[in-house]
């Protein structure tokens, strides 16, 4: 008997009305270590009726008060750190560096970040000759907080903060394959939260995701996850005219210029195509090259990805770890087939990796690297979200942008070079949510988040964020002099 994750309603860890289990695998060693309920919609009327109850008093509370309980949110994710990068390592097979290092650390600058935005975030005024505007930004009511598997607690956080500081109730619905870190941080949650201001529904994004997308009492939906989904979520929202935050899929691509620094810029290629086995949705996986440069990047870039450290994520000298399910590891040797088909050159890995001992029937696949497939191929159209990376040469600024573009993607692109001329007409030119110079996933939480054509809807961050999560109201006082 495997340990049960149940939901969380009402401040309390209530057993599902159903009687089904979705089974959670451990991606490193490919065995079933927990189950999560595949909630019913009696669970989620629980969940609404309990955020009902608590969302009126939690939204006038002031905004000191809101900014305390998250403050207090961000300690106890530091104080559990080490544990929480353990659990996060095990559910999705990532290494525990990326776990402790990065993601838990990022999950408790969340709270931190939106407390301060619970204490600055402003109403405005206008002021007319004739009257005074005051615009309110008054919480929206009970929200919906959907994330996926790749940065569980990460993204999940990057929701509920935001949400929580803007003085709303959430439903929150983890990942089905990846729910381990939602369910530690209820526990922590617990005894900060009031009761129902945070409710955690498990279980998959066809029955439950579904159902809670579409209640007509939910008055927001923040999701992300896979273009296909976000486009049936934006379908589901429509018909209510629900507000929708949609962060979608991606097929980022990185240009290299011959003036770039080449060292820093193959370094920075590799940790852009690989970190977390290329499952960020900000991972460059399409690595255009300046054509002077080209075999010599070629060259050292397979080289830097002979040397990456696959292994047990749990050890501290490993650098990549599993593929988050079997299911996933298919997807993308899927792909990895259909590249074989398109007639590009594989340069590195495509094949599954078979470690020994306690790993042996985990979900690793090794750094592949392919060249000279065309622009329109398969393979540098369609978002793999795994360790596959192209390579391609271009010759020219306006070769490189129109390769840059021409997926239906827009998420984000990075530009190495030394020549500011050209980052600036590039920064302009290339049709992402965003862009960075000689730097790759650089981000700060004040910045707009988010991307453009099958790449998104809206932006997360910042006053956007706040924005999202709170309603608007214009107010107008006649007889203003
Ligand atoms: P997914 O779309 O399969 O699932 C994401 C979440 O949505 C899960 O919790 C799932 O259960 C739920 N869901 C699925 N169908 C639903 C429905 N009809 N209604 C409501 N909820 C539903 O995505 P995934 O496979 O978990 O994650 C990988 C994808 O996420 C990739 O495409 C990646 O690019 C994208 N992603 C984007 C960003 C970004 O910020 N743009 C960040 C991370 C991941």
């Amino acid at each position: 008997m495997v340990p049960r994750l149940e939901n969380f309603i009402a401040g309390a860890f209530q057993k599902s009305q159903h009687s089904r289990f979705v089974p959670v695998v451990e991606p490193a060693t490919g065995q079933i270590y927990a189950s999560v309920p595949e909630s019913s919609t009696a669970d989620l009327k629980l969940a609404i009726d309990a955020a009902h109850a608590a969302q009126p008093g939690f939204g006038k509370l002031a905004p000191a008060q809101r900014a305390a309980l998250l403050r207090r949110l961000a300690d106890a994710i530091d104080a559990d750190s080490a544990n929480l990068a353990v659990i996060e390592s095990k559910d999705c097979g990532k290494t525990i560096t990326q776990a402790s290092q990065i993601e838990i650390p990022r999950a408790a600058a969340n709270f931190r970040y939106f407390a301060a935005m619970a204490e600055s975030f402003g109403s405005e005024s206008h002021a007319h000759p004739d009257a005074l505007n005051v615009t309110l930004r008054p919480p929206l009511g009970t929200v919906a907080c959907i994330s996926p598997w790749n940065l569980p607690l990460y993204l999940l956080s990057w929701k509920i903060a935001p949400a929580l500081a803007c003085g709303n109730a959430v439903i929150a619905k983890p990942s089905e394959v990846t729910p381990a870190s939602a369910h530690r941080f209820a526990e922590l949650a617990q005894g900060i939260l009031p009761p129902g201001v945070l409710n955690i529904l498990h279980g998959s994004g066809a029955g439950i995701g579904k159902a809670l997308v579409r209640h007509a009492d939910v008055k927001a939906v923040s999701f992300t996850g896979s273009t296909l989904t976000g486009a049936a979520i934006a379908e589901d929202c429509a018909a209510s005219f629900k507000k929708v935050s949609l962060e979608l899929g991606g097929k980022n691509p990185m240009l290299i210029f011959a003036d770039a620094g080449f060292d820093g810029a193959v370094q920075a290629a590799l940790r852009a195509a690989f970190s977390n086995q290329g499952q960020i949705c900000l991972c460059a996986s399409r690595i255009l090259v300046e054509r002077s440069i080209y075999r010599r990047f070629v060259e050292a870039f397979v080289e830097g990805a002979k040397k990456i450290r696959v292994g047990d994520p749990s050890h501290p000298d490993t650098q990549f770890g599993a593929l988050v399910s079997s299911a996933h590891l298919q997807k993308v040797t899927d792909a990895i087939a259909v590249a074989e088909t398109e007639g590009g050159r594989k340069l590195l890995g495509g094949s599954r990796i078979y470690l020994e001992g306690r790993c042996a029937d985990g979900f690793f696949l090794a750094p592949t690297v392919f060249d000279q497939l065309p622009q329109s191929a398969q393979t540098n159209q369609q978002e793999i979200f795994g360790p596959v990376v192209t390579l391609q040469a271009f010759d020219n600024d306006a070769q490189a942008l129109l390769m840059a573009n021409d997926t239906r993607y827009g998420l984000a692109a990075s530009v190495y070079t030394n020549d500011l001329g050209r980052a600036q007409r590039l920064a302009q030119g290339l049709q992402m949510g965003m862009v960075w110079i000689n730097c790759w996933m650089h981000r700060d939480l004040r910045t707009p988040f988010g991307g453009v054509k099958a790449s998104g809807l809206g932006r997360e961050g910042g006053t956007d964020a706040m924005r999202f999560f709170s309603d608007c109201k214009n107010i107008s006082f006649g007889g203003w002099e």
